[in-house]
């Protein structure tokens, strides 16, 4: 494709070397349609030259991509995903204020608003947005659609591991802020059940990566961007983090005696701090699935879609 180094301006070539735009492509700069405009051409309405535009809106591989068989249905799985995700995580930030709440304005363990069912609806929403997303078009490989469908299918422990912390562990006690004096009754329990959370919440993550980068890969400017890989990743990276303040809540268990309050606060500040920047790239997560959006809804312009060479040229006057 000679586009970017073609020299000649606009109008001064014969027609028989330029190719007509023959397809609707709407200036980069204001928007004008440079419909029946030659490429030589500059935008009557801005003149920003017609292969600026070219090179900012046409993806050179939207040939080989396949159109995807229900965009709305796979746009709103994304969106589901994503949101349901966040908002799971969200609720239990609110179910910590409330324990917050309760542990220094010196109230009871009572949780004045119950967010579980909120937090389970949202992650049925999160697994039913998975669910539309495990084929979004014909022609990808077998197994990233298993990897998909075995992370959908991980969301049944998730939600189980979710509601047994949340709503039966957590029943009656505030974890994190407790004082010495009155641990956990199920402390152990709850980090075996907030480790097995953490892993299956990470391996959803790398069963849904696959079906991510297939639709990323349909966006030039996403491809570049390498955005699945960013946030997923940071996403995995925040759980290890997690994981290891709940190892070291199981090594408290098992020290006793002065050991203990040196090592006492390591776990409560890996957990926060894996959990904020959990929280960081899952909105992040959310950003990326809704710039996938109009990815997903229209296939991405090809150069075939808005040129045809013109019959009148057969004499091969272009560069080669
Ligand atoms: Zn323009």
């Amino acid at each position: 494709m000679q586009l970017a180094d073609e020299r000649s301006h606009g109008g001064t070539l014969p027609a028989s070397a330029a190719f007509d735009l023959t397809g609707d492509l709407p200036c980069a700069s204001c928007g004008y349609n440079l419909r029946g405009l030659s490429i030589m051409h500059e935008c009557p309405e801005c003149g920003v030259p017609v292969r600026a535009t070219l090179l900012a809106r046409v993806d050179p591989k939207a040939t080989e991509l396949r159109r995807i068989t229900r965009p709305r249905l796979v746009a709103a799985g994304l969106v589901c995903w994503s949101v349901g995700g966040l908002v799971a995580l969200l609720v239990t930030w609110v179910m910590r204020l409330q324990d917050a709440v309760a542990a220094f304005g010196g109230g009871g363990f009572g949780r004045p608003f119950d967010a579980v069912p909120l937090g389970l609806a949202a992650l049925v929403l999160s697994g039913l947005g998975a669910l539309a997303l495990v084929r979004p078009h014909a022609g990808i490989p077998a197994r990233k659609t298993w990897s998909a469908i075995l992370a959908v299918a991980l969301y049944v422990p998730l939600a189980y591991l979710y509601w047994l912390v949340l709503a039966r562990l957590d029943q009656g006690t505030v974890p994190y802020f407790a004082t010495p004096t009155t641990p956990h009754p199920e402390e152990m329990v709850r980090t075996m059940a907030r480790l097995a959370t953490a892993l299956v919440l990470g391996l959803i993550i790398l069963g849904m990566r696959p079906m991510a980068r297939v639709l990323v890969a349909r966006s030039a400017v996403l491809r570049r961007r390498a955005v699945d890989r960013q946030t997923l990743y940071a996403s995995l990276a925040s759980l290890g983090i997690t994981m290891l303040g709940d190892l070291a809540s199981l090594i408290e268990h098992a020290l006793h005696g002065p050991v203990l309050d040196a090592f006492s606060d390591i776990d409560v500040f890996l957990i926060g701090l894996g959990s904020v920047l959990l929280t960081v790239a899952v909105f992040g997560v959310v950003a990326d699935s809704i710039r996938l959006v109009p990815v997903v809804m229209h296939r991405p312009l090809g150069l075939a879609d808005i040129l045809t060479e013109p019959a009148r040229s057969p004499d091969g006057e272009r560069a080669a």
